[in-house]
């Protein structure tokens, strides 16, 4: 994978924005869940994707039930049975 790099500036709360061009790339929408690590002197941001049981789609809009994860898909599939 290639490096792309943006400066961005750190409020004062310690926030900054994702650039979108990012957030595209590697589909991070409003409200989706990552994961920040620091590796040395780096911050990773790695967005967070869990596999529904039933279809087996990655989405980061899943609903743990129960241990497992379903998908909003198959839960709007479960609900119109
Ligand atoms: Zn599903």
């Amino acid at each position: 994978m290639n490096t792309k790099e943006m400066l961005r500036t750190v409020d004062e709360l310690g926030r900054i924005i994702l650039p979108v061009e990012f957030c595209n790339a590697l589909i991070i929408q409003k409200k989706s869940q990552v994961s920040v690590t620091l590796e040395n002197e780096a911050l990773c941001i790695r967005p967070i994707r869990h596999t529904c049981v039933l279809c087996g789609c990655n989405t980061e809009d899943a609903v743990e039930l129960k241990g497992q994860c379903l998908c909003s898909g198959c839960i709007d599939t479960i609900k119109a049975l």
